[in-house]
Order: structure tokens, then C-alpha cells, then sequence
């Protein structure tokens, strides 16, 4: 009997460092060329693929199956991720002189975050190549996901995460029966915990970019952006960058659905901005010259936990997308953070994690600045829930 497959487009993985071919239909994890980041390729020329086929299809991001990795549906693990609503900030934007504000509420993901992009689509990969047990290290949303993604395909799931987490993303975890390892330090003291634990193998490693996959989920926040504006970009779009997957597969989307036909070859994209905590800033600083790049980078914590990633290894690619788009990168301090998560609430009854707050704040800031113009459509990335993150914004709301 032939099993019943997907229609995705995959045809190979390309080198993001060299362009290098490799097979997409075996394991990969770095490129075997130049231990860089690996990227899906898919056959998006004379496709047939039509924007009209959407209609019908699921609200979620498997919505977009052909562009996407996964070739048996089986392999397909959800829990309804994706297709998040791009809300429009209309009290936002008039209290604070802006003509045209809009936020795509990805608090409103399984596990409370966008990494539930990502993981589902890393742990549906994970299981269609036979993987048995899976681990992460993480600052938080992401080991949360993948425990999630792993109980559903009933995988093992370990998730190294850093000890001054707020204490709802473990309890997550364990609830989701993954085993729970505390780090004192950062992120990059929990990837070196997860290749101390993994020295024979035993594990399929889902760090960020370390699997082509998890890119891949995250791709989908630039499908959706695209069509739920009626194939019209915004101007700007604001992303808290950690490992960057978010602003990369963003940009990737945008490429795709060029090289689609379905936005215009001539189409303007959007200018893309990181935004980071001035705690750990590590891309901000090298694009702005302060470093040659990130690799001894020395980060501390954040209230915005996601974007406590000291050395991130996507970060080249991170500034391609900075540079190619004309955007920029800015830090925001934690004390603006926090009024953001404020203003997102009492304004527009959205909480948002920090992440998200820190992406209102710097919106304010470059509109100061003059970078921004206040007639130009900013599209704001709330990456998560504040829901997790209570022990973070207790007691420190403005007034
Ligand atoms: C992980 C995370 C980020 C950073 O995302 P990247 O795609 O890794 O840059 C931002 N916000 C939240 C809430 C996160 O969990
Ligand atoms: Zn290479």
C-alpha cells in the first residue's frame, strides 16, 4: 500500500552559509559544510498554487501544507497553532500620534507563545524521521512548546532552561511530563548543559536553527501577514529578536510568496527592526559596529526572558534581513518594557509577554527619533502571552 503523503513542495536544504545542496529527506541537523544553519528549499516555480485556495482551508498554519516540511499528514502534530488575528490598535495609535498601528497576537498560540510555530513544526519533523526522544535548551517559551509538540507525538522530552525563569513555564513543563533540568546562567549555559547530555547521540536536538524545521514554522507569521492585509505589506514590521527565527523566516515568507506569484515582483517589503533588551543586546551592537559580531558577547537577564540570547548563531543571517529590508535595531531598558506591557493593556486589553511590550516601547522610541513616520502601517509582533510571565510585571504596573 502507498502511504498517503502531503502535496509540500520540499525538494532540498541549501547551506545558508556556502549555498551547498543537501538531502531534506534524511536527518539534518547543521549543514555537514559549514556547520551553519540549514535552510528548506521548496519547488515554487510554476507551482499551480493559487491564492484562491486558501479559502477553504483550516485556520491554522497547515493551512499553507504545500510550503511547508511535513510529507505524511499523520506527521502532522497540532493543537490549532498559528493563524493568530492582526488586530488593529486603533487607541494606541491615537493616543500616541501614530495613523495606522496593527499587532498580531501570537499570545493566542498553544503554550501561550509563537515558539508553538516552530515546535510543532521541529517535533512534526521529528517524528516523520523516526526521532524517539527530543531536547531544547531554552529561555523558556520554547521548552514549553516542544514538551507540548513532544507529549502530543509521544516523544521523551528533555528541556534545559535557565533557573531564574518564572516559575509557570516549569511547571508547564513538567506538566507535559518532560524532564525538567535548572541552569544558573543564560541560555548558552543551557546549550552547553544539552551537548554535555548528549554527547552519545541519544537526543535529536531542536535548538534554535541547529534543525532546518523550526524556521520553517515560524515562516508562516509572513504568510499570514501578507494575506490577512490582502496581499499589501506593511511599511514596518517590529520583532523582539532572541535567535532571530521569527525575523528570518519572516523575510523568507516574503521571498516565497514572490517567487509564488502571489505578491509582485516590484512589491515594496517591509522594512524589519529588532528589537532587544538593552540587558542582552547582542545583535543591536553589532550592527550598530560596537563588535565584529556576538561570539563573546556577555548577556544578563531580562524581564523579556525570550530575548536573553547572548551569542546567537543566526546572527548573521539576522543582519542580512536588517540590511536587505533597510530596517534597523534598537535595545529598549526594562523599565520601558514594562510601561509597554502597561500600555498594551489599560489602552487596547492585550497582555502581552514583556517581549511584546519591549516592541511598543521602541516603536515610541524610533517614532521620536524620527526613523519612523507616524502615517507609515507598523505591524507589531506580540510574540507572547504575559500569562507566564506574572512573576516578572507583579506589582510594577504604571499608572
Ligand atoms: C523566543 C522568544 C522571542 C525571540 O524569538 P526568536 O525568534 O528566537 O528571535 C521573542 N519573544 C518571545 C515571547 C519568545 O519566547
Ligand atoms: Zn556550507
Amino acid at each position: 500500500m502507498i502511504a498517503t503523503t502531503t502535496s509540500s513542495l520540499l525538494t532540498d536544504l541549501h547551506c545558508s552559509q556556502c549555498g551547498s545542496t543537501h538531502n531534506a529527506f534524511v536527518r539534518q541537523t547543521l549543514s555537514s559544510c559549514c556547520q551553519a544553519p540549514l535552510l528548506a528549499a521548496f519547488n515554487l516555480d510554476n507551482s499551480g498554487l493559487q491564492k484562491a485556495d486558501l479559502a477553504t482551508r483550516t485556520k491554522s498554519l497547515w493551512r499553507y501544507e504545500e510550503l511547508l516540511p511535513v510529507l505524511q499528514p499523520d506527521n502532522q502534530i497540532t493543537l490549532g497553532e498559528g493563524f493568530t488575528p492582526l488586530l488593529s490598535l486603533k487607541r494606541l495609535a491615537d493616543t500616541f500620534g501614530f495613523s495606522h498601528l496593527s499587532l498580531k497576537d501570537e499570545g493566542l498560540n498553544p503554550t501561550g507563545s509563537f515558539k508553538a510555530r516552530g515546535l510543532c513544526m521541529a517535533i512534526s519533523k521529528a517524528k516523520e524521521n523516526g526521532e524517539q526522544a527530543c531536547i531544547i535548551p531554552t529561555a523558556g517559551n520554547a521548552g514549553v512548546a516542544m514538551a507540548a509538540y513532544c507529549a502530543r507525538a509521544g516523544l521523551e522530552a528533555v528541556v534545559v532552561m535557565p533557573r531564574h525563569t518564572p516559575d509557570a513555564f516549569k511547571e508547564e513543563c513538567i506538566g507535559y511530563n518532560a524532564n525538567l533540568i535548572q541552569i544558573d546562567g543564560l541560555i548558552n549555559d543551557c546549550a552547553a548543559k544539552v551537548h554535555e547530555l548528549n554527547q552519545d547521540g541519544r537526543y535529536f536536538d531542536v535548538s534554535t536553527l541547529k534543525e532546518p524545521y523550526r524556521l520553517e514554522g515560524k515562516k508562516t507569521m509572513g504568510y499570514e501577514i501578507a494575506e490577512q492585509l490582502n496581499w499589501q505589506l506593511p511599511d514596518v514590521i517590529m520583532y523582539p529578536t532572541g535567535g532571530g527565527t521569527g525575523l528570518i523566516g519572516i523575510w523568507k515568507a516574503f521571498h516565497e510568496l514572490k517567487a509564488l506569484g502571489w505578491l509582485s515582483k516590484e512589491q515594496r517589503l517591509p522594512r524589519m527592526v529588532a528589537v532587544q533588551a538593552e540587558n542582552c543586546a547582542p545583535v543591536v551592537d553589532t550592527y550598530l559596529g560596537k563588535q565584529p559580531n556576538s561570539k563573546q558577547y556577555i548577556g544578563k537577564p531580562t524581564l523579556a526572558n525570550g530575548l536573553a540570547v547572548p551569542r546567537p548563531i543566526g546572527e548573521p543571517l539576522m543582519l542580512n534581513v536588517l540590511r536587505e529590508s533597510g530596517g534597523t535595531a534598537i535595545a529598549v531598558s526594562e523599565e520601558d518594557m514594562l510601561a509597554g506591557v502597561s500600555d498594551l493593556c489599560r489602552y487596547e486589553g492585550i497582555f502581552a509577554a514583556p517581549e511584546g511590550g519591549a516592541i511598543w516601547a521602541a516603536t515610541k522610541k524610533l517614532l521620536h527619533q524620527g526613523w519612523l513616520q507616524s502615517t507609515e502601517h507598523i505591524v507589531l509582533l506580540n510574540t507572547g502571552s504575559g500569562q507566564k510571565y506574572l512573576d516578572n510585571v507583579k506589582g510594577q504596573w504604571r499608572r
